[in-house]
């Protein structure tokens, strides 16, 4: 069916008001004039429009803000993915330099984890030149990740780089912030897209008696700066080349986006090697109408007051895959629960409860290892993904020869971590 209209135009809440109504004026003046948009183009104004985008303004990320994701919920969650990169460069044979790329690090709070680890294991690291390229769009959150990491060391637009940002970290590690995958340099890297492909603009399409048409939004003729959901009158450009010929669902959501990114982190790792992880809530393509928003914490209707939510839709892992065209292979989706088991969470659980000595602090602990792993919370519906080299799981020479070479090791996560 076609998502809810909106019942009522929602009041803004103290604070978002001036935002909420700019943002729709900017919108009605737009449809008004030039006629109902896709979904992905309102999905991209709500929330990246340079002057009221959500992530532009707003970007409520933590228990203070709009929505909560596994990084600021729990230390363990950043510490054990910074590991899956040790365990993986370890792997792949120790090489001498990586580049650590971050899509959407929101508050910078994964990176911050993953630095202390990589920090904490200098031993293993030594040899190793890291460097972090963050991929970010929103001014407000790059600020905020810069202080986290470099505690304010931080210098705008600096001279011939591609980066918009760059600075320390605390560990003494150089980081860059670009708008764009594509500019971050080539290299060895270690990609991470942890809640980034939901966060990505996705179209919307409806099965019909005269065939498939696409959802768009418009303004609502009999209730002023009131939008809502209309079906194209005909076929759009986006329905001929996203529906798939034998598509069994009545209601599909594509995000173009994700993909054309995804292709080029295939070809990236491709030619240059590395890894990608991505981890959000997602299916197989299985899924119709996921598209929803969330403010201080509570669904929030979709197309009321717009820049004021975050609004994203659950990644279609399925498509994913079909986007890296066999460049790299693919590990998963696998449940973040048997993801986090299978890298160690319960010993590294049980470590941080020993050397805690007051009950708050363990309370916090189980509390927060609870959220992340019980499958009624984040443990079945998040899943993590990877894209890797080929040459990762099968010896390029293991065809003429199979006895030739000790086996190469189980990837982390999607098997159990056996670096010790
Ligand atoms: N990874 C973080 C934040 C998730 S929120 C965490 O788990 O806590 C989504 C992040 O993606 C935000 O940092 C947002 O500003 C960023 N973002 C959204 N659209 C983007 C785009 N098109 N390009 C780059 N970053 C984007």
């Amino acid at each position: 069916p076609l998502p809810a209209a909106p019942a009522a135009v929602a009041r803004p809440c103290s604070g978002a008001g001036a935002d909420a109504e700019a943002m729709l004026r900017h919108l009605s003046l737009k449809l008004r004039a030039s006629g109902p948009v896709t979904v992905a183009e309102y999905m991209r104004e709500a929330l990246t429009n340079p002057a009221q985008g959500y992530y532009t303004r707003r970007g409520g990320i933590g228990e203070g803000g709009d929505f909560i994701t596994s990084p600021e919920i729990s230390q363990v969650f950043g510490e054990l993915i910074g590991i899956w990169y040790i365990s993986e460069w370890m792997a792949m044979g120790k090489p001498n330099s990586f580049q650590l790329v971050e899509l959407g690090p929101g508050r910078g709070t994964l990176t911050e984890d993953i630095l202390r680890v990589f920090k904490q294991l200098t031993s293993v690291l030594s040899k190793c030149d890291i460097s972090v390229h963050l991929v970010e769009v929103s001014p407000k959150l790059s600020e905020i990740q810069a202080q986290m990491l470099t505690g304010g060391k931080m210098q705008q637009n600096p001279k011939d780089k591609s980066a918009y940002m760059e600075g320390i970290s605390k560990t003494g590690i150089p980081i860059f912030w670009y708008r764009d995958i594509q500019d971050v340099p080539p290299g060895y890297s270690f990609y991470l897209a942890h809640e980034f492909f939901d966060a990505l603009p996705i179209h919307k399409f409806q099965r019909t008696e005269k065939g498939w048409r696409e959802v768009l939004v418009d303004i609502d003729p009999e209730v002023p700066d009131q939008l809502r959901f209309v079906l194209s009158p005909s076929s759009t450009p986006a329905t001929e080349n996203f529906i798939q010929p034998g598509e069994t669902r009545d209601h599909v959501e594509v995000c173009p986006e994700a993909g054309v990114i995804v292709q080029r982190l295939a070809c990236r790792i491709e030619k240059d090697g590395g890894a990608a992880l991505v981890a959000d809530y997602g299916h197989d393509g299985t899924k119709t109408d996921t598209f929803r928003g969330f403010r201080n914490h509570k669904l929030h209707d979709v197309l009321s007051a717009p820049g004021t939510a975050d609004l994203t839709a659950d990644v279609d892992f399925n498509y994913l895959r079909k986007m890296t065209q066999e460049r790299t292979m693919t590990l998963g989706p696998i449940k973040q629960r048997e993801f986090l088991k299978n890298m160690g969470i319960d010993l590294r659980l049980q470590v941080l409860l020993q050397n805690s000595h007051d009950a708050a602090t363990r309370e916090q602990l189980l509390h927060s290892y609870d959220m992340l792993m019980n499958p009624e919370k984040m443990g079945d519906c998040f899943n993590f993904f990877a894209l890797m080299p080929h040459h990762r799981l099968v010896h390029p020479d293991k065809k003429d020869k199979p006895e030739s070479k000790s086996p190469l090791p189980p990837v982390a996560g999607f098997n159990e971590l056996l670096l010790k």
